[in-house]
């Protein structure tokens, strides 16, 4: 079985993604709340960015994370639908401004291959929450974890400096394991550095064998030659 005390992959600098796509939608009245349960960030909320901290919930639902965010005690940029959830499969919820610091690390700790062992991790990390009930007979689904790749490169594209992707087991062991042994690690890791299930990427690379197209056929506009590869 994994160890969520050593989850944690850097990314590298040479094939950080060319583009930043995200189905996300605001929580429901969070836009209301997200003010009390985040802070302004000391470092620059683009260039800081250096870490993306993934958790999960520990618990059966989207609101029940949310309520905490509403009563003031802790936050987090997005949170990942479970898959009893209508908007598991469609979108997850964004639930504070990336440019905010959200409260989901203790201040005090820190870890020496994160960022060279700073704290107030928070200030420059953003943070994923994944809902699921930390319990072996709550699987993370597929699209969970496709998700929360998807969710990484969404920001490596965006945060030039942004290197560790980290659990928060790793960063706070004494007290905290998410998000757990059942989290597909290597498969998240493997998507999150492939870019497997990105569609975008696959548009992408489909437009790109427009390149292939075989010039002895006459009856291609060269204007319009991406358009067999559509067939
Ligand atoms: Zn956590």
């Amino acid at each position: 079985m994994s160890d969520p005390r050593q989850y944690q992959f850097d990314l590298p600098s040479d094939s950080r993604p060319p583009h930043a796509n995200l189905d996300e939608e605001w929580y429901p009245g969070i836009q209301q709340t997200w003010e009390k349960s985040t802070t302004r960030r000391i470092y620059d909320p683009i260039f800081g960015v250096r870490a993306i901290v993934i958790h999960a919930t520990a618990g059966s639902s989207s609101e029940g994370a949310v309520s905490v965010m509403r009563a003031g005690k802790a936050s987090f940029h997005w949170l990942v639908p479970d898959e009893d959830e209508a908007q598991h499969g469609q979108f997850v919820w964004a639930c504070a401004p990336e440019a905010r610091a959200a409260w989901h690390v203790r201040n005090a700790v820190s870890h020496p291959g994160v960022w060279a062992g700073r704290k107030k991790i928070n200030h420059f990390s953003l943070g994923v929450e994944v809902v699921n009930r930390a319990t072996a007979s709550d699987a993370f689904s597929h699209w969970q974890m496709a998700m929360t790749a998807r969710i990484v490169r969404y920001a490596w594209a965006k945060y030039p400096n942004l290197r560790h992707v980290v659990s928060h087991a790793r960063l706070d062991p004494e007290r905290r394991t998410d998000p757990g042994a059942h989290f597909p690690w290597e498969d998240f890791k493997n998507h999150v550095l492939t870019g497997a299930d990105d569609p975008i990427g696959a548009l992408i690379a489909a437009t790109t064998n427009a390149n292939d197209i075989d010039p002895s056929r006459e009856d291609l506009c060269p204007a319009c030659a991406w358009q067999p590869t559509l067939v």
